[in-house]
């Protein structure tokens, strides 16, 4: 079954919203099965929007609305698509009770407040349509069947439109839709995007059902493996081979199969069950690296301290970085990075320490170091392990993908580490 989605709205168009609830329907669709295959956005413009409803029926069974069903004068998607499709309207009786209560218990707690008469238009509704209660505001959701499919209006704001798509529209199309769309994640860190989809070639050409679908994130790939079936249990069966086979070729690199967690939960995690302490000693990422671990609930299980040395007396005070060293080698080398993971377990007394120095930019690189040079140590219980990059792009992308690329080195040392036991 194909459809799209329709939002209303000049706020959208002028960038002053973000449109998530074409977000949240186009998840929605996806698990139903439903094929979507546009998104328009239309201003609250009458002419304009009733052309793409017209449009919109032409071509899709399915037509999901949202925006514009409020008391307002602008507010005018239910008028325009009762008209384009033959609709009348009439009041109906237990929306406009439902307000009239909704109205009573927030004059009772909004007392200097006055209900306006332009309230009651959303008690009009197309004669013959389904009406969908709004528990968390005034105006009901609308599904509107005419002969080439469904038009359902659906409340702008996010917090009425959700919940009301979850408990009506979702049972109503899913009644409609047989079959379901289930997907699994497949999270790959440490090889590069075309390698990936090199390594998959073969599995990519022969799919159908399920399919295998990789998408490129900063220093990540993330693979979705999704099938569709008549119910998820069936689903899942389909894609457990294809997960299997995915984990065969990609071993260690894969950090999750789960679709929330992150690369940063997998490294706590892994800490937590080796029952490890961490120290970051930061200089270029300025304290991105223990953002991201302190991102992870339970994170004070296992991180002690982060340092933000930016400075060279910093690297000395803090890290116990040499002064020759510095003076010798430079802040961004080989050197001061492990003497900088090495003092970081030192004075904080964590079993891990990950440090990262280099050169983010615009200025400060030369010719032996050009900018997005980054060296990083990691010291796991007294053995150091040093690292150095070259990562291009501008100040924002090359810490961005330092930190990434940090959170990679200090898993795969403890992956390392581990194996040895
Ligand atoms: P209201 O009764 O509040 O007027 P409505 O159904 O008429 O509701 P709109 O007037 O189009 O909806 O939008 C009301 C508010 O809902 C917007 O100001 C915005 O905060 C939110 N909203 C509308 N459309 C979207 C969207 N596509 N994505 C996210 N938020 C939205
Ligand atoms: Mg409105």
């Amino acid at each position: 079954m194909d459809g799209e989605l329709i939002s209303v709205g000049t706020e959208i168009l002028l960038g002053n919203i973000t449109n998530t609830n074409a977000v949240f329907l186009s998840e929605m669709c996806a698990r139903l099965g439903i094929s979507l295959y546009y998104h328009t956005v239309v201003g609250d413009n009458e002419g304009r929007l009733k052309e793409t409803l017209k449009q919109a029926c032409g071509r899709s069974k399915v037509v999901i609305v949202t925006g514009g069903l409020g008391p307002t004068e602008d507010d005018l998607t239910k008028e325009t698509a009762a008209s384009v499709l033959g609709y009348k309207l009439v009041e109906d009786a237990h929306t406009k009770k439902r307000i009239e209560s909704f109205f009573k218990s927030y004059v009772k707690n909004n007392k200097n407040k006055k209900i306006t008469e332009n309230n009651w238009k959303q008690a009009l509704v197309p004669k013959g349509a389904k009406v969908l209660d709004n528990h968390n505001g005034t105006a009901p959701g609308l599904i509107m069947e005419h002969s080439g499919g469904i038009v359902i209006l659906l409340p702008g704001p996010p917090g009425e439109m959700k919940p009301m798509f979850q408990e009506s529209v979702y049972p109503y199309l899913h009644k409609m839709q047989p079959e379901i769309i289930y997907s699994q994640m497949v999270k790959i860190c440490g090889i590069g995007e075309s390698q990936v989809e090199d390594d998959i070639k073969d599995l990519i050409k022969k799919q159908k059902n399920p399919t295998i679908a990789p998408y490129a994130k900063i220093g990540e790939v993330h693979l979705r493996v999704t099938a569709r079936a008549k119910d998820e249990k069936e689903a899942r069966k389909m894609c457990k081979p294809i997960v299997r086979e995915l984990k065969a070729r990609f071993g260690k690199n894969i950090y999750a199969a789960e679709e929330e967690k992150t690369l940063e939960d997998a490294v706590v995690e892994l800490l937590a069950s080796q029952n490890l302490t961490l120290a970051a000693a930061e200089s270029c990422t300025g304290g991105m690296l223990a953002a991201r671990i302190v991102n992870v609930p339970g994170a004070s299980k296992v991180l002690k301290e982060g340092f933000v040395t930016y400075s060279d007396r910093a690297k000395r005070k803090r890290l116990l970085v040499k002064k020759a060293t510095l003076a010798k080698e430079g802040a961004v080398s080989s050197k001061t990075a492990k003497e900088m993971a090495k003092g970081g377990c030192f004075t904080s007394g964590a079993d891990v320490c990950i440090s990262i120095t280099g050169i983010a930019g615009p200025d400060g690189g030369s010719k032996e170091k050009p900018v997005g040079t980054v060296f990083m140590g990691c010291c796991y219980k007294g053995d150091v392990y040093v690292k150095e990059f070259h990562f291009t792009g501008n100040r924002e992308k090359i810490r961005e993908y330092t930190t990434v690329n940090a959170l990679i080195f200090l898993r795969d040392t403890i992956l390392q580490n581990f194996k040895k036991k």
